[in-house]
């Protein structure tokens, strides 16, 4: 699978409607200190189903809503849409939008999906040969640091390699 564009609408400091063309490679997001880079990775997250507050830096799931500045009123939503090419080069698209006490919400190309179906396609994803690999801010100073083994290890987990090890020790262990 290939992402190819990301749009943002209401999701943390993206108030206006943002939209981001992800070249074919790797892609860098580069930009001073609280410009949005760290929201950005985490909306391409949001969008694949992270649900854990904590990963998102926030305390509950609607804190990923646009909570409003000195001068600008709240959203009471946010969305983010993923426009992805499959591995059968089929185009996909994936959105995810949260209301204030609606929760969250997601559709593939247009017809409304569960979580479930959301996360499932990304799991099988991450295991193929171009499998998006997100490497956030904290972890790149890591694998500079890292020794040889934890170096590969962390590769292997972004290549969608570690699921692989672990379906195999999975399937001898049985
Ligand atoms: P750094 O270089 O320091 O890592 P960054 O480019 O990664 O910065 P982010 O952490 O992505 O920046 O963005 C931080 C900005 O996003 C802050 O100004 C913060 O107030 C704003 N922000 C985060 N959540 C929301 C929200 N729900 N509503 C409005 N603004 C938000
Ligand atoms: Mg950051």
């Amino acid at each position: 699978m290939e992402f190819r564009k990301l749009r943002l609408s209401g999701f943390k400091s993206f108030v206006e409607p943002a939209e981001l063309r992800i070249e074919p490679g790797l892609t860098g997001v580069v930009g001073p200190n609280g410009c949005g880079k760290s929201n950005v990775l985490e909306a391409i997250r949001w969008v694949m189903g992270e649900n854990s507050p904590k990963s998102m830096r926030g305390g509950g799931m609607e804190d990923v809503i646009f909570a409003g500045t000195a001068n600008r009123p709240p959203r009471d939503f946010a969305e983010v849409v993923l426009h992805a090419v499959d591995d059968k080069g089929e185009p996909l698209e994936v959105t995810r939008r949260i209301e204030r006490g609606a929760g969250s919400a997601y559709r593939m190309n247009g017809d409304d999906v569960r979580a479930k179906d959301v996360s499932l396609l990304f799991a099988d994803a991450a295991t193929g040969a171009h499998s998006p690999a997100l490497v956030s801010q904290g972890k790149i100073a890591q694998v500079i640091a890292a020794k040889p083994t934890e170096r590969r290890m962390m590769l292997e987990e972004a290549a969608g390699i570690a699921g692989l090890h672990v379906r195999r020790r999975d399937a001898e262990s049985k």
